[in-house]
């Protein structure tokens, strides 16, 4: 039975049922599970996810989040991929019954383990199509349901629920780059001003690597704050906190392409009064030519001068991708972003 489709309103360990054989495509940096060297997907291009009403109330923030996570793997453009929303209402679960559920458990309590997808599949020889995949969030973690914060202690629902779908879908880890699958929590971060909890390039082009959907071409490029800091994790960049007029400071920025095609843009550099980085703003420098292929994220260090003539004072500093506006994106709210700590220029 197919239910209602999911609209907008971890770190985890898998744990699987057979052997499970890492697979990479070698034009891209994104990995799938396997078995027997197919591609483990639904056959059928989507499954349900049953919230349990008793973690996860229809309404809470918990179903709420759940279901934008969920939304978010369905909006990836040329991905055929969705998911779709049920209720598991006998407070009860297991992994062998067929039906894909979420909900929350004790794990190792403030541990390391914050979530775990369990996988099943049958028919390995002949079929690579997944029968039940559950998610177990830890219920001894901290977590909150809004945007993702840089500075909470506490987990970000939002991004571990992000990362545990993407391995319900049929994604592995890849700690080779700045990801949503990388190993270890915050698991990429969020992307864009908005501190948006979606999908990274390097996701996006997994999904579509394994559910497939023909189209035009997709562009959209998108800044982050996070890097990655090596296999597996990520951190905030560098960013100056203070700057002197007359000298200049570096500011560590990442830029991903969430498309798929090949962008060539321009970067601009501002000091603003407030956090909406824009061609209003003061701008202190241009990096033209800059390019991504589909699916790369780059980190990388831009040293920017401060003149005499600015103003001592406390400002946000920060990128804005395309300044000039000449790519044409699916999103355009993505590509301005401030350093997360504003600076102060004396
Ligand atoms: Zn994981």
């Amino acid at each position: 039975m197919m239910l209602s489709k999911v609209t907008k309103i971890a770190t985890g360990i898998t744990l699987t049922f057979g052997a499970i054989l890492g697979s990479i495509d070698p034009a891209s940096a994104y990995s799938y599970r396997t078995c027997n060297g197919n591609k483990l997907v639904y056959g059928s291009g989507w499954t349900n996810m049953y919230i349990s009403t008793t973690s996860m109330p229809p309404g809470s923030s918990w179903d709420t989040a759940l279901q934008n996570m969920m939304y978010e793997w369905n909006a990836v453009p040329r991905s055929r991929f969705n998911f779709y929303v049920g209720r598991d209402t006998d407070g009860r679960h297991s992994k062998s019954n067929g039906r894909n559920e979420v909900y929350f458990t004790s794990i190792d309590g403030r541990g390391g383990t914050l979530a775990v997808t369990y996988t099943r599949w049958s028919f390995c020889f002949f079929s690579s199509s997944i029968q039940e995949t559950d998610i177990a969030f830890d219920s001894g973690e901290s977590w909150y349901t809004g945007a993702p914060s840089y500075t909470s202690s506490s987990r970000s629902f939002r991004l571990v629920a992000l990362h545990e779908f993407g391995h319900a879908l049929g994604l592995g880890h890849e700690d080779r780059s700045l990801e949503t699958m990388n190993s270890f929590y915050p698991n990429g971060g969020p992307i864009g001003r908005f501190r948006s909890a979606a999908p990274h390039a390097d996701s996006r082009q997994g999904v579509r690597y394994l559910y497939p959907q023909s189209g035009s071409s997709v562009r959209d490029l998108a800044a982050c704050n996070y890097k990655r800091t090596g296999s597996g994790t990520t951190g905030l960049n560098i960013q100056p906190t203070i700057a002197y007029r007359g000298r200049s400071v570096n500011l560590q920025y990442t830029f991903e392409n969430l498309g798929t095609v090949t962008s060539n843009f321009n970067i601009g550099f501002y000091l603003s009064t407030n956090d909406y980085i824009s061609t209003y703003d003061r701008l202190l420098g241009t990096n033209y030519g800059a390019w991504a292929s589909a699916g790369y994220t780059g980190t990388f260090n831009r040293s920017l001068y401060i003149p005499t003539s600015v103003t001592p004072g406390t400002y946000y500093i920060g990128v804005l991708l395309d300044r000039s506006g000449t790519v044409a994106e699916t999103n355009e709210s993505n590509n301005n972003l401030a350093a997360v700590n504003r600076v102060v220029v004396r």
